[in-house]
Formats: C-alpha cells, sequence, structure tokens
C-alpha cells in the first residue's frame, strides 16, 4: 500500500483553530483511496534525528507570538536540512504563524525580531497595537491544477507580510497579507503557505486533494489520479459561505 509521509511540526505549539485538522484531513482522504499516511509529530529538539528529506510533506500550523518566539531557535537549527527538503521537492504547506516563519524575520507585536528560516524573501511585521489584527472570514481565487478555485477560510494575524513575489491567491472578500490587500499567502510548485485557518484543507477539498495527488505522484514519478470522493456536504457549505460572502463584498 502506498504510503504518504507526514512531518507535522510543533503541533504542541501551532495549533491555533483546528490548524491540526489539516492533517486529519489529509489521513482521512487517503484512506478513502486506499492509501494510508504516517505522521510524525516534531517537537523541540527533535532536529539532530530527524531526516527532513525523508517526508512527503512537511507541515505547520499557526500559533501566537508567544509560542513563535519559543520555537524560533529550533526552527534555525533545522535550517540546512528543511531547506534541502524543500529544494528536494518535498511539499511543504505553512499556516499563518508557520508562514511568517519561513520568510526573512518576524517583528511581532512587542517589537521583537524573530528571525526567519530565510527560505522566501518575505518578511512579516506586526503593529506593536496589539488591537490591529486582520480578523474575519476571508475568501481568495487561486489557480489548482489550470483551474480557478476560490478558497475559504478564516484570517486572525497581527503581522503584515510584504515583499511576497508569487502569491498563493487573489483576495476576494477578507484582508490577505496585510489590511486591505489584493494578494495572500506565497506559493511554488511545492509550497503553500497562507494565512488562511478554518482548517484549510477541510473548507477547501479541491486544494486538498492537489497536495495529495503532488505527494503521491512525486513518489511514484507518474501522475496519480485520485478517485472522486463523495463531497457533498462539503460543497453544499461551501456555496452557503461564498454566497454569504461575496453578495456582502457587493
Ligand atoms: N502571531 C502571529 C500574528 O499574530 C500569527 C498568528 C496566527 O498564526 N494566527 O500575526
Amino acid at each position: 500500500m502506498q504510503t504518504l509521509k507526514i512531518l507535522h511540526m510543533y503541533p504542541n505549539m501551532l495549533d491555533l483553530y483546528g490548524d491540526s485538522g489539516n492533517m486529519e484531513l489529509i489521513s482521512y482522504r487517503l484512506k478513502m483511496r486506499g492509501y494510508s499516511s504516517e505522521i510524525t509529530q516534531y517537537t523541540i529538539g527533535d532536529g539532530t534525528s530527524t531526516d527532513f528529506s525523508s517526508y512527503d510533506l512537511i507541515y505547520l500550523g499557526g500559533g501566537a507570538d508567544f509560542e513563535q518566539q519559543l520555537l524560533a531557535d529550533d526552527l534555525l537549527s533545522c535550517k540546512d536540512k528543511i531547506l534541502a527538503a524543500y529544494k528536494s521537492g518535498v511539499f511543504m504547506l505553512m499556516i499563518c504563524g508557520g508562514y511568517q516563519l519561513m520568510g526573512q524575520y518576524y517583528k511581532d507585536s512587542n517589537g521583537e525580531k524573530i528571525p526567519g528560516l530565510g527560505l522566501f524573501d518575505y518578511y512579516t511585521v506586526a503593529s506593536t497595537n496589539k488591537r490591529e489584527r486582520c480578523i474575519g472570514n476571508i475568501v481568495i481565487e487561486t489557480e489548482i491544477d489550470g483551474r480557478s478555485y476560490k478558497v475559504l477560510g478564516f484570517e486572525n494575524h497581527g503581522g503584515m507580510t510584504d515583499n511576497v513575489t508569487s502569491p498563493f491567491g487573489r483576495v476576494l472578500f477578507g484582508n490577505g497579507n496585510k489590511f486591505g490587500s489584493s494578494s495572500e499567502g506565497y506559493r511554488e510548485k511545492n509550497v503553500i503557505a497562507t494565512y488562511l485557518h478554518g482548517p484549510l484543507l477541510s473548507k477547501n477539498p479541491v486544494l486538498a486533494d492537489s497536495i495529495i495527488s503532488y505527494c503521491l505522484s512525486r513518489q511514484t514519478g507518474s501522475k496519480v489520479t485520485l478517485t472522486p470522493l463523495d463531497d457533498e456536504l462539503e460543497e453544499k457549505c461551501r456555496e452557503v459561505m461564498l454566497g454569504r460572502l461575496l453578495e456582502e463584498k457587493k
């Protein structure tokens, strides 16, 4: 049986708004199709014994400034190995706090500069006024396998991200990378970094399947086409939410 290996980094520290649900969802959608998954939980100190490149997917959720500060040194100590995994094509999914820490730096709401891994060019600065946060539902439009897809989620961040060279999507409702931004997140072939909680993947099954399909295809070296699942309920929820939010915007 084909097994997808997932490294879930800092699940005990980066798990806002059900972010861990994203990995449960990947496991579920694999299982429904006869594939299996193996999720390894990475916690502070596991760096030396972890072979990051041996995973198919590396995942980081979102977290508060305090937790980001606590884990920053540990993350930095893994820089070379994470960089090698990313360069070899391992898929990297990062939400909010995890997104911020992969950039140049995150200057938090206390004015403290937390160094990022520097994998990407973007950087993030939060207002020192802790009330100034982008909070609420968000809808972005992106392209998945050549087709336009609306990604739904919930954002809650004080950090404003700049210098994003290739955004994940175009904002249709909500804020995105910063207040009133037209762009949201960061994307490359094997990278999705986004402010969308939700959990992201349960609200956007097409996105979940595109990540699964990327990982399975990379393992075998040939394009894996997934059998469709019954997403009727998910689609009905999406219809209601998208209708409500995009109508509100008019
Ligand atoms: N602490 C960061 C911020 O406020 C990230 C928050 C999050 O992960 N939701 O911008």
